[in-house]
């Protein structure tokens, strides 16, 4: 990096151990500068001694099956993600899928693919089938029937092998929770990188879903996610870092990692009003109740 040059690449530094242990509910190592080795032993330096590794594609699930065959410390989920499904049938214009996917392969293509998905849902080391959901954000009118009937087919998947399903809802929470009510949702469901309001927050508790809080919940801008996190049963309560993404304030922009959980933790805990070992000991506990390890 020349030596003029802005410090917005370098990582944050390492936050001030937490001193009751909890997990990342939600990550993307494979997304992630450096090796997973480096990764889980800065994260447990600072009390965050399990990750929960995400798949989005068949190569990303396929990895995260691996990954969590190797270290202890690692748990897997996989699916096709919600923007990726519409990718596989429609092609991918933009050639952002890491599967290599440009070719438009229709229906069929996606039922091969959820076959994939399925073969690897039944890992032991697989507690999750997700992220798949809805986003509207990211995918347009065009997209969204094969990113329904993807969703719809992660649902079954998750139910048929009794692992958990792992919900990204990306501007487009009435319709997650609709399809999730005409499919019959999993025993355990997490809304991850929660992004509903207080209201939503209530609905989601009384059907009993899990929501992860990630690091926008520090953001200056979401107060309605701290009012979310505010009325959550606590037993419903994780945190994530959906690194790289989201990297909490005061670091935001920089790359993120499981290392900063503690720093959102310690937002949360002050929206909650409660001490951070408390908190610390409720989110380790209710993740390893939400993912069955
Ligand atoms: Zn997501
Ligand atoms: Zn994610």
């Amino acid at each position: 990096m020349p030596a003029n040059a802005p410090d917005k690449n370098a990582a944050p530094p390492l936050p001030e151990p937490l001193r009751v242990p909890v997990a990342d509910s939600h990550t993307h190592l494979d997304m992630q500068s450096g090796t997973v080795e480096e990764a889980l032993a800065k994260a447990a330096s600072v009390g965050v001694t399990t990750v929960v590794q995400v798949g989005c594609d068949l190569k990303g699930s396929r990895w995260a099956a691996d990954t969590a065959a190797a270290y202890d410390a690692v748990h897997a989920t996989v699916a096709l993600h919600p923007n990726e499904a519409p990718r596989i049938v429609h092609g991918d214009p933009d050639g952002w899928s890491r599967q290599g996917a440009r070719e438009p392969g229709g229906d069929a293509a996606l039922d091969e693919a959820l076959a994939e998905i399925d073969r690897l849902a039944a890992l032991p080391q697989v507690k999750g089938v997700g992220e798949t959901g809805l986003d509207y954000f990211r995918t347009g009118e065009e997209g969204k029937e094969a990113q329904e009937r993807s969703f719809r087919a992660h649902i079954e998947i998750a139910k048929r092998h009794g692992k958990t399903l792992v919900i990204h809802d990306r501007d487009a929470h009435a319709d997650v929770l609709r399809v999730l009510k005409e499919e019959g949702a999993p025993e355990r469901t997490v809304f991850h990188c929660y992004s509903g309001d207080a209201e939503m927050a209530e609905i989601c508790a009384s059907a009993g879903y899990y929501m992860s809080f990630a690091g926008n919940v520090t953001f200056k801008n979401a107060q309605n996610l701290r009012d979310a996190l505010a009325v959550a049963p606590l037993e419903l309560v994780l945190v994530e870092t959906d690194a790289p993404f989201l990297t909490p304030a005061p670091h935001r922009g920089r790359p993120n990692a499981p290392y900063l959980v503690p720093v959102t933790v310690r937002a949360m805990a002050a929206v909650r009003g409660i001490d951070e070992d408390a908190l610390a000991t409720a989110l380790g506990a209710n993740t390893a109740r939400a993912f069955g390890y």
